[in-house]
């Protein structure tokens, strides 16, 4: 088959490329094998006409005034800012943590100076910081480390935090304040029409096909003369050849409940210290759909599965550089994405990546054509 680009995977790294390069006269086969387009950003209503995010719940949010630009081109948005409780004991409490569940956890009324200084009270200084429990030490002392952050973070990874690299912990802010947004960026929004709606306008131009259901290894032949856009698993592309990178997994068990206008007060509650699962989503907060009933998600971590998060261990980070190697002496392909680059990354950040790595291939520069 004749098209200048191949790109293998229809999620942010693929379409947003294929987007680019389309637009830049080149012609592009993007395939996926999966059987939809959006990657793991794919929403659908199930079978109660709610929509729903099948791979787990999707926020956007950035402080990149070029990536909320070039995806407006492909929808309007509805603003959403994500809010978070931990259930600890009886109670409800902010996450990150805050003024306010510090006062509600202990029963206290500080004032904003007064929480940093109870802070630096409990916090258990460590230099340096090696691992994901130096850092929560580090920040909040043990109770809330025990409280909020250990039992999660076994459940999550399998793994107990003084095992995880710091990196893991440190995305996670603690504030003084009452600030009980989950995340600070300058822009959070929600695609208005829903994620996948926004990817169908981005691939709907001339000089892109769409294939679903076909898998890059079926293929690989088929198409002699064109650059590879790879965005699956960078081990599956080298056929696994120093053993496979590892991956913490999910399931995901949707619930629809009928007649129930909300299940709980917020978009996400966290389960730190009992149940199976880390946390349930419904998605009516964060689409902010009208439903007589509501549907939610519980998150079930498992160590086998499709790959969701790459497992950040230092031996991890060492099999993954053997890899990258190998994409840097390939000829003919450029890797981008997740899973290309063993990260985990937030959806802004995988299109910030891919829109330069399309202009870098549009440019000629060295790094795109390796
Ligand atoms: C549970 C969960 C929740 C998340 N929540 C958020 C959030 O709230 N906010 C946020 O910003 N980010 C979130 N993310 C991160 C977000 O999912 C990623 O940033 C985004 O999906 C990355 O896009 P991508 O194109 O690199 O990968 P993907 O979306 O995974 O797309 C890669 C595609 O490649 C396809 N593929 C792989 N191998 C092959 C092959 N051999 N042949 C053909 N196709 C192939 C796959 O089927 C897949 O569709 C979350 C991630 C997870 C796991």
């Amino acid at each position: 088959m004749t098209t200048d680009f191949l790109i293998v995977g229809a999620g942010y790294a693929g379409s947003v490329c294929a987007r680019v390069l389309a637009d830049a006269g080149k012609t592009v086969h993007l395939i996926d094998k999966r059987p939809h387009i959006g990657g793991n950003a794919y929403d659908e209503r199930d079978a109660h006409g709610v929509l729903i995010h099948p791979y787990g719940p999707h926020i956007f949010h950035t402080n990149a005034k070029k990536v909320i630009e070039f995806l407006s081109r492909f929808t309007t948005w509805r603003f959403y800012e994500h809010r978070v409780l931990a259930q600890v004991g009886e109670q409800l409490l902010p996450i990150p943590i805050n003024r306010t569940t510090i006062n509600q956890l202990y029963g206290l009324s500080l004032s904003e100076d007064e929480v940093q200084g109870y802070l630096e009270t409990v916090r258990e200084p460590r230099d340096p910081l090696q691992t994901s429990e130096d850092v929560v030490l580090n920040s909040v002392g043990r109770d809330l480390c025990d409280k909020f952050f250990r039992g999660y973070t076994r459940k999550q990874w399998g793994l107990d935090l003084s095992q995880l690299s710091a990196g893991v912990a440190a995305r996670i802010p603690t504030r003084s304040n009452d600030d009980d947004r989950y995340f600070a960026d300058t822009y959070q929004f929600m695609p208005a029409d829903g994620y996948t709606a926004m990817f169908e306008r981005m691939l709907d131009h001339p000089g892109i096909t769409v294939r679903t259901g076909v898998d890059f290894k079926d293929v690989r032949g088929d198409f002699p003369g064109s650059h590879i856009l790879y965005t699956g698993p960078i081990d599956a592309y080298f056929d696994h050849c120093y053993g496979p990178l590892p991956y913490r997994s999910l399931r995901f068990d949707h619930q629809h409940l009928p007649d129930t206008e909300h299940y709980q007060p917020v978009g996400t509650v966290n389960y730190p210290n009992d149940h199976d699962y880390t946390r349930i989503t419904e998605f009516k907060h964060l689409t902010g759909e009208q439903h007589p009933g509501t549907s939610i998600v519980r998150e079930f971590p498992q160590a086998e599965g499709d790959p969701y998060y790459p497992v950040p261990r230092p031996e991890n980070e060492a099999l993954f550089k053997r890899y990258a190697a190998l994409a840097e002496a390939a000829q003919g392909v450029t890797f981008v994405g997740r899973l290309a680059q063993y990260r985990y990354y937030n959806m802004d950040q995988i299109v910030a990546a891919a829109l330069k790595t399309a202009q870098d291939l549009l440019d000629g520069s060295p790094a795109a054509a390796a």
